[in-house]
């Protein structure tokens, strides 16, 4: 793995805030600046998250040292194509059709992108991906459950890969919540270059917050907190996400109403001619194969109902994404599309 990382990030010297050099508790804190006056915010955030970290380690009951945490998924997944891939000299592979901010962040970086399509079922072309790795392959960036397919990677697939790859693979589980499929965090045991990352956006219902999760190595774990910004998380947002995770059957039961509603809008798509194919989908969106998809994707927008239109991806044509809403916001899409189509 410390090969794997750049040279600059291995030489350089972190950042050190008041705090980090003095890491103790004291009466009285005159060494960062801060004004004294208390009212609540005053004070820089823990850096480290420590409080929230616990927490977290005892509901994924992974260790906190295996944790790190990045002012949402994004913001992560920015910070581990910075540690480990040069710009303009390595690369970084993705599997389309996935999530568009694998490219924009490789873009920002100037970090060439190697495409290796999914199989037209959506699955991985796992040789594909083994043959395409170069020694400038540095990392490969997987999503299960794929957004906008729906589809998860079974770990037997990932196992394959990571016995056979030499680079960083990040597997973005921002959905896995949705999911009754095996978490890959179950094999960070046994591959020290596997990072998974989740999120508080989406099951948890805290997108406004912005806090993701990666789970790794605990050396992947000390380089991503090298580079980080010193204060990532706010303290509001630290506070809220340790209040709102103290409620877990709330949250298990949100799961379990979109899941229910999910079975509503599939069994109702399905009855539509218009509609080829509802793909499976183990996310909170199903993505929907119509016969005249812009007629539909701008009839729904003129009744103000917005989708995400997804049909210029590969293999994706004719296709709309559609996010499970409430009960009601769902009858009232089914309606609308029984007025566009008929
Ligand atoms: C929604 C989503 C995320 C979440 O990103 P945050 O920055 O944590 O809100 C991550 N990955 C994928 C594929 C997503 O669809």
């Amino acid at each position: 793995m410390e090969n794997l990382v750049r040279e600059n990030i291995r030489q350089m010297q972190p950042y050190s805030s008041a705090r980090d050099e003095f890491g103790d508790v004291a009466d009285i804190y005159l060494d960062a600046n801060e004004n004294p006056y208390d009212n609540g915010f005053n004070r820089y955030p823990d850096p480290y998250q420590s409080e929230l970290k616990r927490k977290i380690s005892h509901l994924k009951e992974i260790p906190t040292r295996n944790i790190f945490l990045g002012n949402g998924s994004d913001e992560i997944l920015d910070l581990v194509f910075r540690a480990f891939c040069e710009p303009g000299r390595d690369n970084v592979m993705i599997c389309p059709p996935t999530y568009g901010m694998y490219k924009v962040l490789a873009d920002i970086n100037n970090v060439e992108i190697k495409e290796v399509p999914l199989n037209k079922d959506f699955s991985l072309d796992l040789e594909g991906i083994v043959v395409s790795a170069s020694d400038y392959t540095k990392l490969l960036v997987l999503c299960s459950p794929n957004n906008p397919t729906g589809k998860s990677i079974p770990n037997k697939e990932l196992q394959f890969l990571l016995e056979r790859l030499n680079c960083i693979v990040l597997v973005d589980e921002a959905y896995i919540d949705f999911s009754d499929k095996e978490s890959a965090t179950t094999l960070l045991r046994n591959y020290p270059n596997l990072i998974t990352s989740q999120t508080f956006s989406k099951a948890w219902a805290m997108a406004g917050l912005r806090i993701g999760m990666a789970f790794a190595d605990a050396k992947i774990v000390e380089v991503l907190n090298r580079i980080k910004p010193p204060y990532n998380i706010n303290t509001l947002s630290q506070e809220a996400v340790l209040k709102q995770t103290d409620n877990v059957k709330k949250y298990r039961a949100g799961i379990r109403k979109i899941l229910d509603q999910k079975v509503f809008l599939e069994n109702e798509l399905n009855l539509f001619d218009e509609v080829f194919e509802v793909f499976e989908s183990d996310a909170n969106f199903l993505l929907v194969k119509f016969k005249n998809v812009s007629r539909v994707f701008n009839e729904l927008k003129n009744k103000g109902i917005v989708v995400r239109d997804r049909s210029n991806q590969l293999h994706c044509e004719g296709c709309l994404r559609i996010t499970i809403g409430t009960e009601k916001e769902n009858k009232t899409l089914i309606k609308n599309l029984k007025e566009i189509i008929r």
